[in-house]
């Protein structure tokens, strides 16, 4: 894909009601990106409600619209810049949202992290911070939103900047910028408000425009195996290029066996042979000779990954029902499936008391973040976050559902 045609993917967090539906809305129809139709129904809901136009209704329908399956795009909502085109991914308000967030079915170039600027930090502005600091998010905007319930103060507004950038500190994250906006009245989103004259900083729309789309291209190679078919007699390998680019005709390892194969063939469904397939490409490939291969190995270019049955991890436990020393559960990293018990909990921390818990410590409670030591039945191979995120986070699961998500370390 071209630079041009790819979009910067950003998520939207806060706590409930500092207004993110209301954002999207905002952002979509200031940048001309709402379709007239949806417009007019949202402005025909607002009036039966006696309210003035609410872009939170904006959310709604495409909600509505997805409930029905009218969109193709089930998660996705779109707008544009003259820079280049947005992608917000997921929903906020979405019960899957934190989930996906936290095991990448939702990867976010940039955040913006919302907060009313009337309430200040809650509780849910801290556990987002939060994991956007541990997924390593480093392109943050802060949006003080509402600041026409604060009269335009820029005494309240520089206030809540020091309080954010004294939390986000303490993650070791940093927002590039933190901006005063009405979501509602639309300053500072698309348009420079007048009412905020003491602030010289970006609208919401020049400071995305800053940020840059991540270079994912020229991470090594990582081919997870998802299947294999047998098509005539012959066997196709079937998976997503997770990092890198995977070329026919290159000699590639065989993980966690170590073993030597060669690209015969790259195809794409319904298309011709590929000499290559790039990042997040889903291809069927073929390799030269027969070697014996199985869902959850990984193909690789080098040898930098890890491969080993023990893994230093930073888990956020997702199930309210928490974790109870003992338990057994499923780990799943890519294609990879294996069984795994927590074998050390070296220390449990409250994202939003931003307090450690207890060290060595025997449980986890719903919402809590640990330092985890996970020994696995059978060796996998993982690279570490900060190297290749997709192949270093990974879900844990009991009786079949995700209860928490992690990072390898
Ligand atoms: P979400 O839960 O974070 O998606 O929040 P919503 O977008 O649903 O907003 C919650 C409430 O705050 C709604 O009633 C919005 O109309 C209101 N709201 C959102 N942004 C603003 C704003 O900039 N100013 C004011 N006064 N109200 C806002």
């Amino acid at each position: 894909m071209s630079t041009e045609e790819r979009a910067l993917s950003i998520v939207i967090v806060g706590h409930v009601d500092h207004g993110k539906s209301t954002l999207i809305g905002r952002l979509l129809y200031d940048t001309g990106c709402l379709p007239p139709d949806k417009f007019a129904e949202i402005q025909k809901s607002s009036e039966e409600l006696g309210k003035r136009l609410e872009f939170a209704f904006v959310m709604d329908c495409l909600e509505e619209e997805r409930s029905r399956g009218i969109t193709i795009d089930t998660t996705q909502t779109f707008f544009k810049t003259p820079r280049r085109r947005y992608v917000i991914i997921d929903a906020p308000g979405h019960k899957e949202f934190l989930k996906n967030m936290i095991t990448g079915t939702s990867q976010a170039e940039a955040a913006l992290l919302i907060i009313d600027a009337f309430e200040g930090i809650r509780d849910q502005t801290k556990r987002h911070a939060y994991i956007l600091g541990m997924l390593g998010l480093k392109q943050v905007c802060v949006l003080l939103n509402k600041i026409d319930l604060v009269d335009y103060s820029k005494t309240q507004f520089d206030r809540l900047k020091g309080e954010i950038t004294d939390f986000l500190n303490q993650l070791n994250t940093r927002a590039a910028f933190v901006l005063p906006i009405s979501a509602i009245h639309g300053d500072n989103v698309a348009n420079r408000s007048g009412k905020t004259l003491w602030f010289d900083g970006p609208t919401v729309l020049e400071a995305l425009d800053t940020f840059e789309e991540l270079k994912v291209e020229e991470k090594p190679l990582r081919f997870p195996i998802q299947d294999i078919y047998r098509v005539d007699g012959k066997k196709i390998i079937v998976g997503r290029v997770e990092a890198g680019r995977l070329a026919q005709g290159e000699s590639l390892f065989l993980l966690p066996e170590k073993k030597s194969v060669t690209v015969d063939r790259i195809q794409k469904f319904l298309s011709e042979n590929l000499r290559a397939a790039n990042f997040e490409e889903s291809v069927g490939i073929r390799l030269k000779g027969r070697p014996r291969v199985k869902r959850g190995q990984i193909l690789t270019a080098d040898l930098s990954s890890k491969i080993t049955d023990a893994i230093d991890t930073n888990i956020f436990w997702m199930d309210p029902a928490g974790f109870q020393m003992g338990e057994t559960l499923l780990f799943r990293c890519v294609t990879q499936e294996v069984s795994c018990r927590i074998e050390k909990i070296y220390r449990r921390f409250d994202p939003a008391a931003m307090e450690w818990v207890e060290k060595d410590a025997s449980s986890i409670q719903g919402a809590e973040v640990a330092h985890a030591l996970i020994h696995l039945e059978a060796p996998v191979v993982v690279d570490s976050f900060n190297d290749i995120p997709e192949m270093g986070r990974f879900v844990l699961e009991k009786e079949g559902q995700p209860v928490a998500g992690g990072i390898i370390l």
